[in-house]
């Protein structure tokens, strides 16, 4: 029987150091894969290059694709929207952007006519463990074989992740397997130097994670370090949050979409939809990510929680511990 070993690559710390373990233990039938979610910075696309050449291990680039669920949803809006007396300026403004792009999270993004939240994260599993799975994983289940996910996950990150066992079965032949589980954040470094493998250079950047950016849950302090070097992220938001408001049936949508919004006039729950776009939007957000916690006015994100994108699967970098 033949064990095929894949290790999910995001480009962050946790997940290069689970390839470097790999490495070290000298894994054979090694693949190295990375979901490209269409909202990463350019020095993670480099990054990987780098890793590629360093480690002369390929990376398997795999991204999801919405073109079908676009059409489908088209489909919906001409029928339902209309059937449910959905302004038309609604459906003609829905069905002018509902238009596949190419980039997986505005695609995303668009056909289901909103951003993604903590609450509703589905951009984990569409964009990242859904196209690992369909292109990667299962085409080598069912063979006989055994399939091993690595997965570079640290029980320190998350109450999700504290009582995870290292190895567990799936089903069908695949495992999980979790080596740096009980690793700390220096161990994880020190592995990088030992095998003389640079870390991405957005962690000497002010970043606490890798991987979106931003991340529909990145920590205050992050956006603020995000607007002030990296501003073209904040426009591309900015572009996206226009583009998914016009798909919206409410008419608005913002990235930070699972705010909890405070504003002297109230609850955003009872704003119309433009008044939570004038208050919440990306530019919004990052005018809040400047003041200093007395002046808060807006709770927009999680601004102290460092492990609210520690999904258990570990496909997106969570932030370092502060
Ligand atoms: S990094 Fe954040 S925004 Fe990107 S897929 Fe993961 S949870 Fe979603």
């Amino acid at each position: 029987m033949t064990t095929h070993n894949i290790v999910s690559v995001s480009g962050g710390k946790d997940s290069t150091a689970t390839l470097l373990v790999a490495l070290a233990l000298d894994t054979t039938n090694l693949t190295a894969v990375f979901a490209d979610t269409g909202n990463e910075h350019e020095q993670t696309y480099r990054y990987l290059d780098y890793l590629e050449e360093a480690t002369g291990v390929g990376i398997t680039r795999v991204r999801a694709d919405f073109t079908q669920r676009i059409v489908g949803k088209r489909r919906f809006i001409e029928t339902k929207w209309r059937e449910q007396g959905i302004a038309e300026s609604t459906v003609l403004a829905a069905l002018d952007v509902l238009q596949p792009t190419g980039n997986p999270f505005l695609d995303l993004c668009i056909w289901k006519c909103r951003f993604p939240s903590r609450k509703a994260q589905f951009c984990t599993m569409e964009l990242k463990r859904d196209p690992m799975l369909e292109q990667v994983v299962v085409p080598l289940m069912g063979t006989g074989d055994m399939v091993l996910s690595w997965q570079g996950i640290r029980a320190d990150e998350s109450l999700n992740r504290r009582y995870l066992p290292e190895c567990n079965e799936v089903g069908g032949g695949l495992f999980n397997y979790r080596p740096i589980l009980k690793w700390d954040i220096p161990a994880v470094f020190e592995a990088h130097k030992y095998m003389g493998i640079k870390p991405n250079p957005l962690y000497s950047q002010g970043m606490g994670r890798v991987g979106c950016m931003p991340c529909i849950n990145c920590r205050k302090d992050e956006l603020r370090e995000i607007a002030l070097r990296f501003p073209e992220a904040v426009d591309r938001i900015d572009r996206w949050e226009q583009l998914v408001q016009k798909a919206s049936k409410r008419g608005a949508a913002t990235f930070f979409a699972g705010s909890k919004a405070k504003h002297p006039k109230g609850s955003i729950a009872a704003m119309t939809a433009l008044e939570v776009m004038e208050i919440a939007s990306i530019r919004q957000a990052v005018e809040w990510s400047k003041t200093a916690r007395g002046g808060i006015q807006y709770d927009l994100m999680i601004a102290t929680d460092a492990t609210a994108c520690s999904s258990a699967y570990g496909l997106c970098d969570s932030a370092e511990a502060a």
